[in-house]
């Protein structure tokens, strides 16, 4: 049976949900019995080539989310939100009733003891957005995974699941939205 192959990414989150799924422990050897990885932050693959299914944690927060987001999309038979961020914006969107420019004011130019005295404007620095998006506001989503973060328990249910052939289903003890 050929491997399915797997990516993964982290757009404007904490890289818990990646870390979550690490706990699924010995499990990962069973899983790569059953899929090979693309980009993802286990490997060091720059970009996302044709993949079975793409794997994104985190919300879109400036304009290099918006490109690998959309990469993800356009070589990923199947993509997956994982984890609060990626499905809501989760706590990164918790800027999104400030003003953007009074946050990097604060931040860079007042604060005690974060203030540089600049706010940073090297052009190779994504343009930050306005406000921080779940992912489906920009591509079509597949499933969602929610949680903060999901468990190890409810990624390796999904994931076998849907590795599978079978409708991904998290049932009661796994599913949580906190
Ligand atoms: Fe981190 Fe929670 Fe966001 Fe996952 S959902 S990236 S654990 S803050």
């Amino acid at each position: 049976m050929s491997k399915l192959r797997v990516a993964t990414t982290s757009l404007a989150g904490c890289f818990g949900c990646h870390t979550s799924f690490l706990d699924i422990d010995e499990r990962l050897f069973d899983l790569l019995k059953l899929v090979e990885f693309d980009r993802t932050p286990l490997t060091d693959i720059k970009h996302c080539g044709p993949c079975d299914i793409g794997i994104v944690e985190g919300g879109i927060c400036n304009a290099e989310n918006v490109a690998v987001l959309r990469e993800f999309r356009n070589n990923c038979k199947v993509l997956i939100a994982i984890g609060s961020c990626a499905v809501t914006g989760g706590l990164p969107a918790q800027r999104n009733h400030l003003d953007l420019g009074d946050c990097l004011s604060e931040v860079y130019l007042t604060e005690p003891g974060t203030s540089h005295g600049l706010i940073p404007n090297d052009p190779e620095l994504p343009l930050p957005l306005d406000k921080v998006h779940p992912i489906h506001e920009v591509v079509k989503v597949d499933y969602f995974i929610p949680g903060c973060p999901p468990s190890g328990d409810a990624i390796w249910k999904f994931l076998t699941d849907l590795i599978a052939g079978r409708t991904p289903t998290l049932g009661h003890g796994l599913i949580k939205y906190d």
